[in-house]
C-alpha cells in the first residue's frame, strides 16, 4: 500500500536543452502508478514546472533555507519553492551534509520549517564507507533520522531516502540484500521511536548508484518503495527505473 516513488535528483547539471530533452521522454514514457518527482537546480526549477505542467511529473527543489526571507545571500526558503508551485524538496542529501557542512541540527531545522510552510520533503540520510566498515552503519542512519523525527508532525508529507555515501556516483551500489537491511532495521526504529503506523507507511526509497540495470532487483525488496537517482536520471534510462516494478 505504499505508493512506489522515484526521484530523480539532477545536483548541478543541466541546461535548457538538456531539460528540454529530459521533459521530452519523461512526459512521453509509461509510468505506470510510480510518483515521479524530478529536482533540477533551484534557477531551472521554474523552468522545469512549465515543461513538466499537466503531466503528473512533479518538481523539487534540492536544498532550501530554515527561514522564510531575509539577509541570506544565495539561498532560496520553501515560502518561494511554494511560490513558483513547487511542492517537494530534497534535505539532508550527503553532498549538502559532507561539501557543504550541513549538520543533523541545521537538516532538522531545516525539515521542521520547510515542512511547516506546507513544502513535503525527501529526507536523506546515509552512512559513509568508514562507518560501515567499522560496522556503525545503523548507529549513523539512526542519529542522523533521531534528529529530525520530533520536528515531523504529519510523515505523509515525508519520504526517507536511505542513500549510502560510498554508493553514490561510485557505480557501487548497495546489493538487495544490504539495502533491504538498513530499510527493514529503519522502519523497525520508527516502529520503536515514532509510531507502527507511521513505520507501516512511510515511503523508504534507497539512492546510490541505481542504474536500469540494478533496479529491478531492489524493487523487489520488500522494504524499499522506490529511489533518489542522481546520474541515471539525465537519461532515458530513468523511464525504466520508474517502472521498475513492472
Ligand atoms: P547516483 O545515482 O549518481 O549514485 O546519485 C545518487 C544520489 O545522490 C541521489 O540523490
Amino acid at each position: 500500500n505504499r505508493k512506489f516513488f522515484v526521484g530523480g535528483n539532477w545536483k548541478m547539471n543541466g541546461s535548457k536543452n538538456s531539460i528540454d530533452e529530459i521533459c521530452g521522454w519523461l512526459t512521453a514514457g509509461d509510468r505506470g502508478d510510480t510518483e515521479v518527482v524530478v529536482g533540477p537546480p533551484t534557477i531551472y526549477l521554474g523552468y522545469v514546472q512549465g515543461k513538466l505542467a499537466g503531466s503528473g511529473v512533479q518538481a523539487a527543489a534540492q536544498n532550501c533555507y530554515k527561514v522564510p526571507k531575509g539577509a541570506f545571500t544565495g539561498e532560496n526558503s520553501p515560502a518561494m519553492i511554494k511560490d513558483i508551485g513547487c511542492e517537494w524538496v530534497i534535505l539532508g542529501h550527503s553532498e549538502r551534509r559532507n561539501v557543504f557542512g550541513e549538520t543533523d541540527e541545521l537538516i532538522a531545522e531545516k525539515i521542521e520549517h520547510a515542512l511547516a510552510e506546507g513544502l513535503k520533503v525527501i529526507a536523506c540520510i546515509g552512512e559513509k564507507l568508514e562507518e560501515r566498515e567499522a560496522g556503525k552503519t545503523e548507529e549513523v542512519v539512526f542519529r542522523q533520522t533521531q534528529a529530525f523525527k520530533d520536528k515531523v508532525q504529519d510523515w505523509s508529507k515525508v519520504v526517507l531516502a536511505y542513500e549510502p555515501v560510498w554508493a553514490i556516483g561510485t557505480g557501487k551500489v548497495a546489493t538487495p540484500k544490504q539495502a533491504q537491511e538498513v530499510h527493514a532495521s529503519l522502519r523497525t526504529w520508527l516502529s520503536e521511536n515514532v509510531s507502527p503506523a507511521v513505520a507501516n507507511s512511510l515511503r523508504i526509497i534507497y539512492g546510490g548508484s541505481v542504474s536500469a540495470n540494478n533496479c529491478k532487483d531492489l524493487a523487489t525488496q520488500g522494504d524499499i518503495d522506490g529511489f533518489l537517482v542522481g546520474g541515471a536520471s539525465l537519461k532515458p534510462d530513468f523511464v525504466q527505473i520508474i517502472n521498475a516494478r513492472k
